[in-house]
């Protein structure tokens, strides 16, 4: 592959992590009162980082379910508990297809 080629790519690849930020503010703003269309913004991004290879931030990708790839909203499309069997970690489940992803807390972390 020639220089100019890869140059080219990684020009695409910004353009793509742009365009995703821009689509998740605009999905901030309107998910409380239109969620089909919030979904169909999340759907744009999830395709636009397929192609490009580009991938979704770990902030925004919290608030993805893993099975229906729909948005987590909580309190309305989520619901999002603490527990503490043997660890404490948050689970957050999926109202459309009740499935769960835990994010474990860890105390000695030193971030
Ligand atoms: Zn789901």
């Amino acid at each position: 592959m020639t220089r100019s080629k890869k140059k080219n790519r990684n020009n695409i690849r910004k353009l793509a992590l742009d365009q995703i930020k821009s689509y998740f503010n605009e999905i901030e703003k309107i998910k409380s009162d239109n969620l089909p269309l919030a979904n169909r913004y999340l759907d744009i991004c999830r395709r636009i980082s397929m192609r490009c290879k580009v991938r979704i931030p770990r902030s925004y990708k919290i608030n993805i379910c893993n099975n229906c790839k729909k948005l987590l909203i909580p309190g309305i499309t989520s619901r999002v508990r603490i527990r503490n069997n043997k660890k404490t970690h948050i689970t957050i489940t999926c109202l459309y297809c009740k499935n769960q992803k835990r994010f474990y807390i860890n105390k000695n972390e030193n971030r």
